[in-house]
């Protein structure tokens, strides 16, 4: 039986302030939540929210990561530095990082892999595009970065790994996938990972993410291979961020 897991995907949104007040609302609520709830926050508040969170069940996740140890990569954040801060989860290859910041299925598995060689456990986003979805090659393209992934770190790296299925043209959109559309390409990548290991394939948690919010969480999430959600827009309001982890 996989855990149900709620992560929320803070963005380039905060400030100490809203911080603060975000995670007091979420933390006055998550009593009695049964999902594994995670919250992945803007490097320079990661140590706010790890004292705000200190004793509580709610775990610290960060939204990226540099594939180097240390060294003269300036303005940049390795696996160290943010496990410094009692991090445990970090956001790998969003899709706003492979089109924005050029990250490549080969950048999006080293991640991966400086990721687990920290003890980190990544999230692992795949998806495709509008065009993708409209011209047949949905399969294709979430085949293609995850293999990429299996390929460098292999498929027993799966035990540390979950994966978010964010279909690019439902993030932040509004245009949420169907239950239907999700539910298959969930299955999809489940089958794939099948391949490999039938084991591992049963025991990854398989996210979705894209315009996920109170009011469709619980339908989705009720699909048999949806085991919770990444959470963009609707994880910077408390009140919708706990109404999805209570659908989970
Ligand atoms: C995301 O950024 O991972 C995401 C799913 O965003 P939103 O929920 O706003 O679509």
């Amino acid at each position: 039986m996989r855990k149900t897991i709620i992560a929320g995907n803070w963005k380039m949104n905060a400030n100490k302030d809203s911080v603060k007040s975000l995670i007091g609302g979420i933390l006055s609520g998550i009593g009695g939540i049964n999902s594994e709830v995670v919250v992945c926050v803007p490097f320079p508040y990661l140590a706010q929210v790890e004292s705000l969170i200190d004793g509580s069940d709610l775990r610290l996740g960060a939204q990226n990561l540099n594939i180097n140890p240390k060294g003269a990569f300036t303005g940049e954040v390795s696996a160290e530095m943010i496990k410094d801060f009692g991090v445990k989860h970090v956001i790998v290859g969003h899709s706003e990082r492979r089109s924005f910041y050029g990250e490549t299925n080969t950048v999006v598995a080293e991640k991966i892999k400086a990721a687990l060689d920290a003890g980190l456990t990544p999230l692992l986003c795949v998806g495709e595009l509008l065009e993708d979805r409209e011209t047949g090659k949905t399969e294709a393209v979430v085949e293609e970065q995850i293999n990429a992934v299996i390929e460098l770190v292999g498929i027993d790296s799966f035990n540390n790994i979950i994966i978010a299925y964010e279909p690019v043209w439902a993030i932040g959109t509004g245009m949420t996938a169907t239950p239907e559309q999700a539910q298959e390409v969930h299955l999809f990548i489940r089958n794939l990972l099948g391949k490999s290991s039938e084991n591992i394939a049963q025991k990854t948690p398989i996210l979705y993410g894209g315009s996920m919010n109170a009011a469709n969480a619980a339908v989705l999430i009720s699909c048999p291979d949806i085991d919770g959600g990444l959470i963009g827009g609707a994880a910077l309001k408390a009140e919708d961020f706990l109404q999805i982890c209570r659908a989970g």
